[in-house]
């Protein structure tokens, strides 16, 4: 599944070829998680704007030609999606579900799953786009969130602190390998109540959630070459991730096997030892 980081490498791949933009015409392959709420014939002319992320939307802004505004796209690469920016795009495959046609080249979304959505929205904070975006939780690297905003957060869910990251409510952005490794590295056993973490300890956490990402980000910066392969960076990461996904295996730390449990669904990968509750 493409994580935050994973998005935010791909923002950075294309906002900049794509600003000011011009939008040529936009063609729709089988639907996809939601419709897009526009006629296609509706966005030609209009001029993509500075691309920004929330979470792990992309919101590429648009303008229409006499300038005023005309909405955006919300888009979401689901489960499986990738975006590419291609210069002489072959025809579209059996997986290619979206082309916005633009004289800057063409953004084509792959998606084989179809879980991903390109959603137009008069702007971010209207319907449809604001009902998508309204239970996100704090970005990780927004200053605004601070130790203290974090633990207050944790201090209201009683949920274990792994279900919690994962849902992205604290703080956006800590998918299930990044969860792990964040409470790998702050020492804090994922079925810990959240409401039972110190302050100290929420410290650390947010301070492991933003190194896990920022490596995530290292990494695919140099992994993710033309912006297809989605899973470059938590691919990239999970190489040298300290418990995910070594069940079994000794742990870097003090030599104790890494285990594995299964919460909301989902594999968690800890060390017993220096995890504490
Ligand atoms: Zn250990």
């Amino acid at each position: 599944m493409p994580e935050l980081p994973e998005v935010e490498l791909t923002r950075r791949g294309i906002a900049k070829q794509l600003e000011n933009a011009c939008v040529r015409s936009v063609q729709l392959g089988k639907p996809l998680r939601w419709p897009l709420g526009i006629a296609p014939s509706e966005l030609a002319g209009t001029h993509i704007g500075s691309i920004g992320r929330r979470g792990k939307y992309l919101w590429v802004p648009l303008t229409a030609s006499h300038g005023g505004d005309a909405g955006g796209l919300l888009v979401h690469l689901g489960m499986s999606g990738s975006l590419a920016l291609l210069q002489s795009p072959p025809p579209p495959g059996p997986h290619d579900h979206f082309d916005l046609v633009t004289d800057r080249g063409t953004l084509r979304l792959n998606d084989p799953r179809r879980f991903g959505a390109v959603v137009w929205s008069p702007s971010r904070s209207d319907d449809p786009a604001a009902k998508l975006l309204r239970h996100l939780g704090p970005e990780p690297f927004d200053p605004e969130l601070t130790p203290s905003r974090f633990h207050a957060s944790l201090r209201s869910r009683r949920a274990p602190i792994k279900a919690v990251l994962l849902g992205g409510e604290a703080v956006v952005g800590a998918g299930n390998i990044y969860a792990c490794e964040a409470l790998f590295q702050a020492g804090i056993h994922p079925a810990l109540r959240a409401d039972r973490i110190s302050l100290p300890r929420a410290t650390r956490l947010l301070q492991a959630v933003r190194s896990t990402l920022g490596r995530a980000l290292e990494l695919g910066g140099s992994t993710l070459r033309d912006f297809k392969d989605v899973h470059g960076a938590s691919g990239a990461y999970q190489a040298e991730a300290a418990v995910y996904g070594r069940e079994g295996q000794a742990c870097g730390r003090c030599g104790a096997p890494i285990r594995r449990l299964t919460q909301a669904q989902r594999s968690t990968f800890f060390c017993a030892s220096c995890q504490r509750r």
